[in-house]
């Protein structure tokens, strides 16, 4: 089973206007061509116009780190799934394990959010993973496979094909402490496995399952090596135009 890797930056809450040019500008057209790599930018939403934009003609792909499930309404603050669509946005991170503790994002909200990003004709990232009290206990396979049921509850065999999950245990999020490759070969495999018994095998097969945490240019292709791990969703090391290229250049 081949499935085209994808490898995603998630800039969470940095970069001003004028730095999220400057990396536009620079990475834009050294990115390799998507036959080989689905490269994504996940950019805060105050960016994603000019993005959008300025990478029209480009192979460079473009992830939201959030949207609301509502498509429009008295939503004060929120991000519309249809807005975002309508700008040309092609992915939206959802459930990251940042959401789910400091704004409280739940199973079932991450869920509808599923929902609303299919039925705008975007494709969800949906994040998952365990702390690492939970990943001690041994029971991370389970934590996470419900984590990952709770969120496809409901989606069409078609619609799960075509998502994106993505693997970061937490304690590996932000901390240089990554996960073994054999750790994300497990988990990612765990997390295929729910979804053969949830759907069925063919569908299994053509989900890719990103693994996130502490991934840098030195340790990407431990990963990408592994049979189970289709990407990367890459934190501090996708910020610096270089960097994010150099992950992009692993793949090959
Ligand atoms: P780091 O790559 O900074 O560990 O972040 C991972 C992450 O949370 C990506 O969504």
């Amino acid at each position: 089973m081949s499935r085209k890797p994808i490898i995603a930056g998630n800039w969470k809450m940095n970069k001003t206007a004028k730095e999220s040019r400057e990396f536009i500008e620079k990475v834009k057209s050294a990115i390799p061509a998507n036959d080989l790599v689905d490269s994504v930018v996940g950019a805060p939403a105050i960016f994603l116009e000019a993005i959008t934009e300025a990478v029209q003609d480009t192979d460079l792909q473009v992830a939201a780190q959030n949207c609301f499930w509502e498509d429009e309404g008295a939503f004060t603050g929120e991000n519309s799934p249809k807005t975002l669509s309508a700008l040309g946005v092609d992915y939206v991170i959802i459930g990251h394990s940042e959401r789910r503790q400091y704004f409280h994002e739940t199973d079932e909200e991450v869920n509808k959010k599923a929902h609303a990003i299919f039925r705008n004709g975007m494709k969800p990232i949906i994040c998952c993973g365990e702390t690492l009290e939970t990943y001690e206990a041994g029971k991370a396979k389970e934590f996470v496979g419900q984590q990952v049921s709770a969120a496809l509850k409901e989606l069409t065999e078609g619609q799960v094909q075509s998502l994106v999950i993505a693997y970061e245990p937490i304690w590996a999020i932000g901390t240089g402490k990554s996960a073994t490759k054999d750790d994300a070969q497990t988990m990612c495999q765990a997390i295929r496995q729910v979804i053969a018994e949830n759907y069925n095998k063919e569908v299994a097969d053509q989900v890719r399952i990103q693994y996130g945490g502490s991934v840098k240019p030195e340790n990407i292709a431990e990963y990408l090596a592994c049979p189970d791990v289709d990407g990367a969703l890459v934190g501090g090391a996708s910020l610096q135009a270089d960097s994010f290229l150099s992950l992009l250049e692993a793949v090959k």
